[in-house]
């Protein structure tokens, strides 16, 4: 049954979002579509000519409109969605403004036919420039087609505001795009130009994404699952190491309908700090769905930006569901997944020396390991150890917590946290071996890990600086011997400016001026020899990452010390250190990447090894 259409009355009226709603051709077709989806359409067919500017033509097989309500359908504030203040508070539709088709109307040729089921023969209505110029019957079955001629024919400045038919296609796209995501339920076709450019029958939104983007894309995705009392959240978020320099898409559905959210944003951002570096932009699609009487959708005119009641907990609800899904997403790039040529950084050191904390912890690292593996995401810091102990205690002790779970109430952290471990990765025992003192092999349960013994370091010393940041006393070793360094000039200003951070990770330094700085501690994790050579390679690549990418200087200062006071290729290990190791990566936030995004482990599949050697079971 199509719904009646009334006008608002004035004071409710009065209480819409107030503003132009067609701005360009994009508008109209955005408009139309979310009303195609309000009428229960299950197959939309949009066709465009010259980007929208000379035509665009929407038809739906939704619930129609009677000949009646086709006419008032065009007045302003004629709505069939809501029809009191009550109804504003909780909208369930994407429309309910009752502007939409009127300014469309007003600045157009429009053309409706339109059948309801209750409709023997359907309705013909043209109005041009908002004038009525023809009314009469159609014969289409039931839904609704709309085409609108000439978009702003009668308003030259506007016209001419529109930019060229590929810019205006292109914003079309976008839209149709978007509502294609959102209702996967619902069959899609666009033609432009005559180019069939999309045709997509209906189905599960896994497969929609798959339709619009390629299988090989969906496989970089990581799914995003969470319901808790508040709201729900689903989706897929890209894999780190996939994030790019450019604009990629990056979407948030509120209950299905499309927003922009630069808080939101910000949320996700966070989400996946220290994994992306700053500028690189990572996919995201995101559906939220919230009670509707905890937003508010009617404070602009075209929809998209929206007002939550509790907009903080659902940034953390956000930040803390995209952290935990790159914590747990299948991040191990499989075999064919390429890597990025030789890293000048991992030169071969003939050294045997090992840092200081790989020492062998007799007794202690497999229980550990079995403890961290099969637990959740550790999501506290560890009680923080005596500076100057060297137990295991403490080498765990430097997790950085991935939220502030104090802000979250009791039941959210629950039922954010309370399922998902790494148990699908955990490590079985017996079978390591170190490969050209470089990669560290592993049985796991799903086949063989190959972990980069380098970037494994790099990572946990990577938290752990940021932990250090975190803590009131530094941990230090206090050199016997203090070390006197020169340095240049620019140097010793950068060592100025970055003091503060060099200090909280532990490095003991004394400012004496005429260039120079006195040496006094270093922090635990550096190689006993490099005492006096570590600084100035922390200073080198924090120059480096300075110039490459714009990082802030804290982190900076983090990247840098890891990936100088990491174990080296070359570096040979005991199985004993390369449990260690292992223990340890998998006890940081983030395992998979380095802080760099580089991979830090691949696997090899049983399955992929099987074909390989053509096994057939
Ligand atoms: P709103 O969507 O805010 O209600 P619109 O101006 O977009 O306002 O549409 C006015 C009314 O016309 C809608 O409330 C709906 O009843 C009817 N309508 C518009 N498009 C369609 C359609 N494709 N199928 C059925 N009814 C429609
Ligand atoms: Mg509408």
């Amino acid at each position: 049954m199509a719904a009646t259409i009334n006008i608002l009355p004035e004071h409710l009226a009065n209480k819409i979002a107030a503003g132009e709603v067609v701005q360009r051709p994009e508008s109209v077709v955005k408009e139309l579509l979310e009303n195609c989806i309000d009428a229960h359409a299950s197959s939309i067919r949009i066709i465009i000519k010259d980007g929208g500017k000379t035509s665009i033509q929407i038809i739906d097989d939704g619930i129609g409109m009677s000949e009646e309500d086709a006419s008032r359908a065009f007045l302003r504030h004629a709505t069939s969605k809501i029809s009191s203040y009550e109804d504003l508070e909780h909208v369930q539709t994407l429309g309910f403004r009752g502007e939409a088709l009127a300014s469309i109307a007003a600045v157009a040729q429009v053309e409706l036919k339109t059948s309801s089921a209750a409709d023997e023969v359907g309705t013909l209505l043209r109005i041009d420039g908002g004038g009525v110029k023809e009314r009469g019957k159609a014969g289409i079955p039931r839904g609704t087609t709309i085409t609108v001629k000439n978009l702003f024919f009668n308003t030259p400045a506007r016209r001419h505001f529109m930019k060229s038919n590929n810019t205006e296609f292109k914003h079309i796209y976008d839209v149709v795009q978007r509502i294609a995501l959102s209702h996967p339920e619902v069959a899609i076709q666009f033609v432009s130009d005559d180019e069939n450019l999309l045709d997509v029958k209906p189905s599960t939104i896994d497969e929609r994404v798959k339709d619009l983007y390629g299988e090989r894309f969906f496989e970089t995705l990581v799914p995003v699952r969470e319901h808790t009392e508040m709201l729900s959240i689903t989706g897929y978020i890209g894999k780190p190491d996939f994030a790019r320099k450019s604009k990629v898409d990056q979407f948030f559905f509120l209950n299905k309908r499309y927003i922009v959210s630069r808080s939101l944003n910000h949320a996700v951002f966070s989400g996946y700090e220290h994994l992306v570096e700053k500028g690189n932009f990572p996919f995201y699609m995101l559906f939220i769905e919230l009670d509707p009487e905890k937003v508010d959708v009617n404070v602009h005119p075209s929809k998209m930006e929206v007002k939550f009641a509790d907009e903080q907990n659902v940034y953390r609800i956000v930040m803390a569901v995209v952290r935990k899904a790159l914590g747990m997403g299948d991040l191990i790039p499989s075999l064919n997944v390429s890597q990025s040529g030789t890293d000048s950084r991992t030169a071969t050191l003939q050294h045997t020396a090992f840092p200081r904390f790989l020492s062998p912890q007799p007794n202690s690292a497999v229980g550990i390991s079995k403890q961290f593996l099969t637990t959740e995401l550790p999501l506290q810091p560890l009680p923080t150890a005596n500076a100057h102990s060297f137990d295991l205690e403490k080498l765990f002790a430097a997790q950085p917590p991935l939220v502030d779970t104090n802000t979250l109430a009791p039941e959210t952290k629950n039922q954010l946290f309370a399922h998902g471990t790494r148990e699908g990765e955990i490590i079985e025992g017996k079978a390591i071996w170190q490969l050209h003192n470089k990669y560290i092999l592993s049985q796991i349960r799903t086949g063989l890990m190959i972990v980069d013994q380098h970037v494994a370091h790099e990572r946990v010393l990577y938290e752990r600086a940021l932990a250090s940041f975190a803590n009131a006393v530094p941990a230090s070793q206090q050199l016997l011997f203090p070390h006197t360094i020169q340095l240049s000039s620019g140097d010793y200003a950068l060592i100025k400016d970055i003091l503060s951070p060099l200090q909280s990770l532990g490095f003991g330094l004394k400012l004496f001026g005429k260039n120079t700085v006195v040496l006094e501690g270093v922090p635990p994790d550096v190689k006993a020899g490099s005492e006096a050579s570590i600084l100035q390679d922390i200073l080198d690549e924090f120059k480096n990452n300075q110039h490459r990418v714009k990082l802030e200087a804290r982190d900076n200062v983090a990247k840098s010390f890891a990936c100088k006071a990491a174990i080296k290729a070359g570096d040979s290990l005991t199985e004993v250190e390369m449990r260690v190791l292992i223990d340890q990566l998998f006890a940081t936030a983030m395992p998979y990447v380095c802080p760099h995004g580089r991979p830090v482990l691949v696997k090899i599949s049983l399955p992929e090894l099987d074909r390989r050697f053509m096994r057939t079971s």
